[in-house]
């Protein structure tokens, strides 16, 4: 697992810095845990390090139940619902697992259906439904065709209550681009409510924050897609997220091609064009499905795509290492480095 000092390299962390100018009764207190296939870390700031180091272990508590229930293949409660979809079942889904079906549904429509997770099956076809990354050639051509050609999507679900079914057999979900950020908004809520209004949550990179850290904002690191550290970094307060796709994540590795984790459901091709896309936003799940969506949309078409998500502040950087950025990201990241190129788009 990784240790702190890792996890920091990676520029997946929060620049914690002494809390300078923190009254001295305050403290930032720190965990971290290893859940939803990744490092979490959870950060509060607190006069009291019992109740902070409880609330954490609270939310702890939480992300491993979400993991569970919210997991695309292995067994639990969206798995109970997808092995009832299959067999042109309903199913009655949890209470917890039916907002976020809800939600990614409209979503999927706000995306024009680049975000889609009904196509849990291609993703399982090109090998991403292991804890190990695939190796070696891709699925063949005519079994992605066919998924292409099933057309599954979230539209195909017919809700009764908590009743779910489907009118198409081939509909998989698969919440993989979206439960992070519902789960950064629930672990800021749960803080919140035990009375730590001043947190940070990082999930693997994707990172929200409420209040503040002490008299400073909180200082967020955001990944290079294609080097170590850090490629830019921002400061955050009150409600926010910052939320990273990158198709360096996770990838099948074929000889010296890799083919990424995020499919385009239009051709059921990995999206290889734009290597991260990072978006600010108060509502972590919006920001986590426009980020997947972002990389789907590609290089030109991510504004409108943006646009009809109602995200504005985004950060894409290509396979060639551009960066686009609109007009309030711009303001607000500070490049490690400067950017071989950078171009600012308005979202129209
Ligand atoms: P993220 O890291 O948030 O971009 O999510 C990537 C994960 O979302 C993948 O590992 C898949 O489980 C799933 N996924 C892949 N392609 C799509 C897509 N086009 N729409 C929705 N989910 C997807
Ligand atoms: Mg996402």
């Amino acid at each position: 697992m990784l240790n702190r000092r890792d996890f920091m390299k990676l520029g997946l962390g929060a620049c914690l810095l002494p809390a300078v100018g923190v009254s001295r009764a305050e403290a930032v207190v720190s965990e971290e845990m290893y859940v939803f296939g990744t490092l979490v870390g959870v950060d509060v700031l607190s006069r009291n390090t019992d109740a902070a180091r409880a609330a954490i272990a609270d939310v702890s508590h939480r992300f491993t139940q979400q993991n569970r229930d919210w997991h695309a293949w292995k067994p639990g409660a969206l798995g109970d619902l997808n092995r009832a979809l299959a067999g042109g079942h309903t199913h009655e889904v949890a209470p917890d697992l039916l907002p976020l079906l809800h939600q990614a549904r409209e979503l999927a429509r706000a995306s024009g259906g680049l975000f889609n997770p009904a196509i849990g099956r291609l993703v399982g076809l090109w090998g991403f439904h292991h804890d190990t990354l695939p190796v070696g050639a891709p699925p063949h051509a005519a079994a992605v065709a066919e998924l292409v050609a099933a057309a599954p999507s979230m539209d195909d679900l017919v809700f009764d209550g908590r009743r779910v079914g489907s009118r198409n057999p081939h509909v998989q979900i698969d919440l993989g681009g979206h439960a992070k950020g519902v789960a950064l908004n629930q672990a800021l809520d749960r803080l919140a409510a035990l009375g730590h209004g001043n947190a940070l949550v990082n999930l693997g990179g994707n990172l929200a924050v409420s209040g503040s850290h002490g008299d400073r904002p909180w200082h967020i690191g955001i990944r290079h897609p294609q080097g170590e550290g850090a490629i830019a970094s921002l400061a955050v307060s009150g409600r926010m997220a910052v939320v990273t796709s990158g198709t360096y994540e996770r990838y099948r590795q074929d000889g010296d091609k890799r083919y990424p984790h995020i499919i385009d459901p239009r051709s059921g091709q990995p999206a290889m064009h734009v290597v991260s896309a990072t978006v600010l936003h108060p509502d972590a799940a919006r920001a986590d499905v426009a980020a997947t969506a972002l990389v789907v949309a590609g290089s030109t078409a991510w504004p409108e795509v943006a646009r009809k998500l109602g995200v504005n502040d985004v950060m894409i950087v290509d396979e060639a290492g551009r960066v686009q950025l609109t007009p309030g990201m711009a303001a607000r990241v500070h490049f490690a480095e400067p950017p071989a190129s950078v171009k600012t788009v308005e979202i129209t």
